[in-house]
């Protein structure tokens, strides 16, 4: 069974089992920066291989200025009606 949503690192050699080995994704450890990443094998759970990932900027870092306002008056109460046979 394939799947193909986790191609990162499906399969890595591992020394103690001498073949290749499909390995699962651990959380190792968060910086303040990064992810730590390791790939253990899944059937004799030896780390294989780690990996860093950089975590992404802060979101909700985004100046209150940048949502302009809106305005209260969105659409006016009573709407001009369509006046008919006037621009014939
Ligand atoms: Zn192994």
């Amino acid at each position: 069974m394939q799947q193909f949503e986790h191609l990162r690192a499906a399969e890595l050699h591992c020394p103690r089992c001498r073949q290749l080995r499909p390995v699962r994704e651990r959380l190792l450890l968060v910086l303040p920066y990064a992810e730590l990443y390791e790939y253990r094998c899944t059937v004799c759970a030896m780390s294989l291989a780690s990996r860093e990932v950089k975590a992404p900027p802060l979101s909700g870092a985004l100046p209150v200025a940048a949502i302009p306002p809106r305005p209260a008056s969105g659409q006016p109460r009573s709407r001009p009606r369509p006046v008919r046979g006037l621009l014939r």
